[in-house]
C-alpha cells in the first residue's frame, strides 16, 4: 500500500485499504457457497521482535481504529502476547481477528471443483509452450493448440513465456516450509491455544500456524538466489526451537520449498501483451488473498470494466536489464542487507 501511495499519490490510499479486504470477502463467500473444506479460521498475530516493530504495529493499530475496526484489533505488550502464545520471543503484537488463515491447496482444489461445476474446463499437465497473438489468439501445448477470444497469462514466476515483455519483471525467491509430527492436545494448548496464524515484522520473516491435523506448519527465511535450499528442516528447526523451546527435538515429518514471485516494488503486475492477451503476476509471497482480488480485477477488465485495472496498470515497475541473470543476484544482495542484524 505504501508503495502504491508513493507511486500513485495519497488519493489511492482509501481505494487500497478497501480493496485489501476484498480478497477475504471473495474467499469467505466461496467457502460458504461451495462448501469448501479448507480449515478457514479467523485470527492473526503480527508480532514485534524489537521496539521499532512496535512503532509500526501501533501505527497500523491506530489506523485500524480510525477506520472503525476497534472490535477486530488489539495491541498487546509482551505479557499480552504470552497470554496468547507459548513464546517469550516477542515484545508485543497486533492481534487481528478479521484476518483469516486456511489450507491454501484445499482452497484451490475446492475452487477448481466449483469452477468445473459452473462449466470451466481445466487441463492439467498441459504446459503452454507459446502464445500466438492475433485476432483470435491461441495457446500452444505439446498436444495441440487452443484458440480463444481472450488469453490471460497467470503462471506467476514459473513460466518462461513472453520473455520480450516480461523478462526481468519478477524473480523467484525460494521459500521453505516444514510441518512437525502431530503435537497432541497438551502441546497445542501450550504453544498456540487460540489457533492463531503468527508472523513477525521482519522483512524476511518467520510465519506459522497449526494444521487441521494438529501439526505446527512453520515457514521462514527465503533463498533469494533463485536456487533451492537443500536442507529446509535443518534451516528451520533452530527457528522453531527459538520460538518454542517446548518443541526442542520435535519430529519434522514434511518439508518442501517453492518459488515466490517477487516484484521489486511489491505491487502486483498486470497489463496487456496485445489487444486480447493479458497478464497478471507477482504477489511477492502474499498471493493467497491478493490473487482473488487481482482475479476479479482481471475478469472485470476482460469484460470491459477497466477502472481498477487501469489503477494498477499505471504503477511503474522496474525491469532489470538482463532480467533473470542479473535480477536474482540483485535481489539476493538486497535481502542479505535486510537480513543483517
Ligand atoms: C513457500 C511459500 C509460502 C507462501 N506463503 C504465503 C502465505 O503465507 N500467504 C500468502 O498470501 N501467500 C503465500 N505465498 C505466495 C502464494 O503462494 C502465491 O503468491 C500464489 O500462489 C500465486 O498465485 P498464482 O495463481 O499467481 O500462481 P501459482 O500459484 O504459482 O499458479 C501458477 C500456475 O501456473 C502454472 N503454469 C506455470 N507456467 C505454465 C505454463 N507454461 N503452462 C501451463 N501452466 C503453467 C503452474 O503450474 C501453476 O499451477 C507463499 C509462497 C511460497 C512459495
Amino acid at each position: 500500500r505504501k508503495q502504491m501511495r508513493n507511486t500513485l499519490g495519497d488519493e489511492v490510499d482509501d481505494f487500497i485499504w478497501h480493496l485489501r479486504w476484498r480478497g477475504h470477502e471473495i474467499i469467505k463467500s466461496r467457502v460458504a457457497k461451495y462448501g469448501i473444506d479448507c480449515d478457514l479460521k479467523h485470527g492473526h498475530l503480527h508480532t514485534a521482535m524489537k521496539a521499532s516493530h512496535m512503532d509500526e504495529l501501533k501505527a497500523t493499530y491506530d489506523e485500524a481504529l480510525r477506520r472503525g475496526m476497534e472490535a477486530d484489533v488489539t495491541l498487546l505488550d509482551a505479557a499480552g502476547v504470552r497470554a496468547q502464545l507459548g513464546s517469550d520471543l516477542y515484545c508485543g503484537a497486533l492481534k487481528n481477528t478479521r484476518n483469516m488463515h486456511l489450507h491454501p491447496l484445499n482452497l484451490c482444489l475446492g475452487e477448481a471443483k466449483a469452477a468445473e461445476s459452473l462449466g470451466a474446463l481445466i487441463f492439467e499437465h498441459s504446459e503452454v509452450l507459446d502464445i500466438v497473438h492475433g485476432p483470435r489468439p491461441a495457446v500452444v501445448t505439446m498436444g495441440g493448440r487452443i484458440e480463444a477470444k481472450q488469453v490471460l497469462l497467470a503462471g506467476d514466476v514459473y513460466h518462461k513465456l513472453e520473455r520480450r515483455r516480461l523478462k526481468g519483471m519478477i524473480f523467484p525467491a525460494m521459500g521453505g516450509i516444514v510441518t512437525t509430527a502431530p503435537l497432541g492436545a497438551e502441546l497445542i494448548e501450550a504453544i498456540n491455544p487460540f489457533d492463531l496464524a503468527v508472523y513477525d515484522c521482519r522483512f524476511v520473516l518467520d510465519y506459522y500456524r497449526l494444521t487441521g491435523d494438529g501439526r505446527l506448519l512453520f515457514g521462514g527465511g527465503a533463498n533469494y538466489s533463485g536456487r533451492d535450499s537443500r536442507d529446509i528442516a535443518g534451516e528451520l528447526r533452530p527457528c522453531i526451537e527459538r520460538t518454542f523451546p517446548q518443541l526442542k527435538g520435535v519430529q519434522i515429518d514434511f518439508q518442501w520449498s517453492c518459488a515466490m514471485g517477487i516484484v521489486m516494488n511489491r505491487i502486483p503486475q498486470l497489463g496487456k501483451l496485445s489487444s486480447n492477451v493479458w497478464y497478471c503476476q507477482g504477489y511477492s509471497g502474499h498471493g493467497v488473498a491478493t490473487t482473488h482480488i487481482m482475479g476479479e480485477i482481471m475478469a472485470k477488465a476482460i469484460t470491459g470494466d477497466l477502472e481498477q485495472f487501469d489503477t494498477f496498470a499505471a504503477c511503474k515497475h522496474i525491469k532489470v536489464p538482463l532480467g533473470d541473470q542479473l535480477g536474482n543476484p540483485m535481489l539476493a544482495a538486497g535481502m542479505w542487507y535486510y537480513q543483517m542484524p
